[in-house]
């Protein structure tokens, strides 16, 4: 049994402090409201309105292009400005509806009137996948398809990544304490999809806060149970969280699935008790706006189309010129060089550091200490790794299993010669995913 953690790992500062005391607060959008269409794995959404049209807040405006896809919603209420390519997090233009809020936030008709008690195994993921509910994490990938697996009599576990091992961000800490009861809820929801399976909260011990309290929540669900997990980095990673709770492994070539696992995490889950009993679609999600550069670092409720500035002028704006701005943790994160891009469903967190602590080493040969082998979770030798990226060597790279790495970043993190190892092989990955996908 692995002991609820997993082999190798990094205790970097974690900087939680500065966000995770204070109470989760709403921020009413004030611009133009700006929805990118692809905001998930898989085939883009397709847009449903015209320019001049009105639209209330909750209606489908994007609907999905696919299977693998999601319906996208506006937020608010108001009239389409322009259906054109913007800017989004990952830099490049995109298709995106514009909408004109209108500040009057008249909504449209809930998803569904059906009491959850009533629905069958199929409506409840009918709802789910209408909702436009996709893999909050950072992952995007849809929810509806997850719960959907190809033998779901093989589920056994269905597991809440409570961990939020990521530096710096603390909204899943704060959902957990403010909305435990709908968090329980919709773990019930997802577990009753899967006869016989046990619903596990998984959450790391350095919230004994949240255990607590949890524990609490579900004492009377015989089959749902919190579990403490070591605090560790990557500890939240899908792989190595099943690892920690279950003792079973995957790799890349695996779905949780196949694992009798079913991951996804808090404010996902949250949005799945909120689509289910309240006929809710995603649109709104947490977001930590947080780092030294800005003045009052929290959590926010957002609604998604938000433009990124308006959040930081939120949080009281910069105490100093930011060196760096990521969207997402430190680890895992992007790099923003425009504050103008919209809040997405997959818009975990805006960190704004005084000290771009990368840019300020300049990388130097490789001393083989090792110290990136030990803590790589995936067992892999982020040295070679990297030498076979950096020098295109295609076929040594996945020789040794280069698609098995989880893009955590440990190994550039305990590397004394400062190599950006998990950057070179990250992006060796992406050719290799999108020759693939061709
Ligand atoms: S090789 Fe990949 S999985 Fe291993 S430590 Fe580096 S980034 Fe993480
Ligand atoms: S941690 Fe850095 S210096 Fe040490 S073996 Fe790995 S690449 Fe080389």
């Amino acid at each position: 049994m692995a002991g609820f953690t997993f082999r190798g790992g990094i205790h970097p500062y974690d900087g939680k402090a500065l966000s995770r005391e204070k109470a989760i607060t709403e921020i009413m959008p004030k611009g133009e409201m700006v929805y990118p269409v692809s905001q998930h794995i898989g085939a883009p959404a397709k847009p449903i309105v015209q320019k001049g049209q009105r639209v209330l807040m909750g209606e489908c405006i994007a609907e999905a292009g696919g299977f693998v896809s999601a319906p996208v919603y506006s937020s608010v209420s108001g009239t389409v400005k322009a259906i054109e390519k913007r800017r989004t997090v990952s830099g490049d233009m995109t298709d995106c509806i514009i909408i004109e809020n209108d500040g009057l936030d008249e909504k449209a008709a809930p998803l569904t009137a059906r009491k959850y008690e009533e629905m069958s195994r199929g409506e409840v993921l009918e709802v789910i996948q209408k909702a436009g509910i996709v893999g909050m994490g950072g992952a995007g990938f849809p929810t509806h398809v997850k719960l959907s697996p190809k033998a779901p009599e093989k589920i056994d576990t269905v597991i809440v990544n409570c961990a939020e091992c990521e530096p710096y961000l603390t909204s899943d800490y704060r959902k957990m304490l403010e909305e435990p009861d709908r968090l329980v809820k919709g773990l019930q929801i997802e577990t009753g999809l899967f006869a016989g399976a046990r619903g596990v909260l998984a959450v790391e011990d350095n919230k004994p806060d949240c255990i607590a309290l949890l524990k609490e929540k579900v004492k009377d669900i015989p089959n749902i149970t919190v579990v403490a997990l070591k605090t560790k980095y990557p500890q939240g990673s899908e792989r190595q969280l099943i690892y920690a709770v279950t003792g079973r492994e995957i790799n890349a070539a695996m779905l949780p699935a196949d694992a009798g696992c079913i991951v996804n995490n808090v404010d996902t889950v949250i949005a799945v008790c909120n689509a289910v009993t309240e006929g809710e679609p995603l649109m709104h999600r947490i977001v930590t706006v947080t780092g030294d550069a800005v003045k009052d670092p929290r959590n926010f409720k957002v609604r998604t189309g938000t433009d990124y500035a308006e959040l930081i002028e939120a949080a009281g704006g910069f105490v100093t010129e930011p060196a760096k701005i990521i969207s997402g943790g430190p680890m895992m994160g992007i790099s923003l060089f425009d504050l103008h891009v919209p809040v997405t469903k997959i818009s975990s967190a805006l960190l704004c550091m005084s000290v771009d602590e990368v840019a300020k080493w300049e990388p130097s040969a490789c001393i083989n200490c090792g110290r990136c082998v030990e803590v790589c979770p995936s067992r892999l030798v982020p040295s070679h790794l990297a030498d076979h990226a950096e020098h295109f060597n295609e076929e040594e790279f996945l020789r040794y299993y280069g698609m098995e790495c989880v893009e955590c970043g440990s190994c550039s993190y305990v590397c004394p010669a400062k190599r950006q190892l998990a950057q070179s092989i990250r992006t060796m990955r992406k050719l290799q995913l999108a020759k693939r996908k061709k």
